[in-house]
């Protein structure tokens, strides 16, 4: 029996997991939920899932946390903060953490599993893109074992001897991501600036969070996912290719030197690569339908353009340029997108934004979480700094208040 901490619970992929994991009451048990500050929703997977501990990530929730879960007629420990999320993702509640709260608010809790030795479920990718060589050094230092969940890089795990091999030696030569291209895949320069934050969070073929809906949209979270994969899998930027495949079928290929490219296929559905790492290195039924070929009857494969969607180039760059460029990316995009889905900001003002803060924020080496959290917390601010200052092509009155009241 795996027991396993949901952190970030009421989210998409906490949803996913959950669904999952209820489909195998022999094998998994929810034993830890956490939510943000969606209290209604944290004590309804309560009542389904009975944990033996829910946290609040805001304190100020804790009481109607209680009081509603007394109600509903739940028993179980309650905690709230974010110190108290770090001891439910190492403490001995669980054996098993799905890291699957959205940002850099997931990074010091993914880091505190892995140093705990748990059996890691990576969805959090932006803890990944702050601080990789810290988080691999913790899955080692901890003993426990790291198995991505973000769907290409599980792909991209299962087409690999062992999961982490040496690629050389394996006779790997480029892993190759796929993109849907995102919503706006056929659009004009011109015809991006008016996206709405609805248009960007309509995904064609995956349901997920704002934010990474957002990603998606102007191709960063297939930056972040490079930088990912290159953490992950000790590739050199060379040797990861991104390839746009709108069917969202194909969800990554591994090349081998013989010519071989295993590819891993399956519909666009997050319970098989939740199931996957649940289970692995067994399966289990995910409740995916099974796909259907003959109803596909044809993929499609493209060049990424890197003109129109300018967020992938600067990730690329973060990433040859090294040091605390990832963290510093990841932390303008999140500004960024925020202010994107509050309208303060448009569409293509994400990638600007981003890009200033890249020239901003001097580089440095990431030897330890505390220069991580600063280049986060420096980058955090050059974006809200840029965001409100910079004069953006017909932004009205009520775009620059919002701007400036972000900034006090
Ligand atoms: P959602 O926005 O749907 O859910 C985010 C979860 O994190 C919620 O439970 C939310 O709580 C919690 N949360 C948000 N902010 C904080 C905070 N400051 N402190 C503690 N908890 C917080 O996100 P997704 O499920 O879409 O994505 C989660 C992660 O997985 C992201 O890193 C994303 O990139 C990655 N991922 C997602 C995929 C998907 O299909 N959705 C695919 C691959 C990777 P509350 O509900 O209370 O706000
Ligand atoms: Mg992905």
């Amino acid at each position: 029996m795996r027991n396993i901490a949901v952190l970030g619970a009421t989210g998409s992929i906490g949803g996913n997991t959950l669904d999952v994991i209820a489909r195998h009451p022999e094998r998994f048990r929810a034993s830890v939920l956490t939510a943000h500050r969606q209290v209604e929703a944290l004590v309804a997977l309560c009542v389904q899932h009975r944990p033996d501990l829910a946290v609040i990530a805001d304190p100020a929730l804790e009481a109607d946390l209680s009081r509603r879960l007394t109600a509903a007629g739940v028993r179980c420990e309650i905690a709230s903060g974010h110190a108290a999320l770090t001891a439910a993702a190492s403490g001995n509640l669980c054996d098993t953490v799905v890291a699957a709260i959205v940002g850099a608010a997931g990074l010091e809790s993914t880091l505190a599993a892995a140093r705990a030795g748990k059996h890691l479920l990576l969805a959090n990718k932006e803890s990944i893109v702050m601080a990789g060589p810290l988080l691999l050094h913790a899955v080692a230092a901890g003993g426990g074992a790291l198995v991505p969940v973000d769907s290409e890089h599980n792909a991209i795990f299962q087409c690999l001897p062992g999961g982490r091999p040496d690629l050389r030696r394996s006779g790997v030569r480029r892993l190759v991501l796929t993109a849907s291209g995102g919503p706006f895949r056929g659009r004009t320069r011109a015809e991006l600036a008016d996206i709405t934050p609805d248009q960007a969070c309509k995904h064609p073929n995956w349901v997920m969070g704002r934010k990474i809906s957002v990603d998606s949209a102007t191709l960063m979270n297939k930056g972040l996912e490079v930088i990912e994969a290159h953490h992950l899998f000790g590739a050199p930027a060379e040797a990861i290719d991104v390839v746009v495949h709108p069917q969202s079928l194909v969800h990554s290929m591994v090349e081998y030197v013989d010519g071989s490219v295993l590819a891993q296929l399956g519909n666009p559905d997050m319970r098989t690569p939740i199931a996957h790492a649940l289970a692995y290195p067994e399966r289990v039924d995910s409740g995916v339908a099974q796909l259907d070929l003959v109803q596909v009857a044809s993929l499609s494969f493209e060049k990424p353009d890197y003109e129109r969607f300018p967020c992938l180039a600067l990730a690329m760059q973060a990433l040859s340029a090294g040091g605390i460029a990832s963290a510093a990316l990841n932390a303008a995009n999140e500004v960024a997108v925020e202010a994107f889905l509050e309208r303060r900001i448009g569409f293509t003002d994400i990638a600007q934004t981003v890009a200033a803060v890249l020239d901003a924020v001097p580089n440095q080496r990431p030897d330890e979480l505390a220069t991580v959290l600063e280049a986060d917390a420096a980058a955090r601010r050059a974006a809200i700094d840029f965001i409100a200052r910079r004069p953006i092509a017909g932004r009205t009155a009520v775009h620059r208040d919002r701007a400036n009241r972000a900034l006090q």
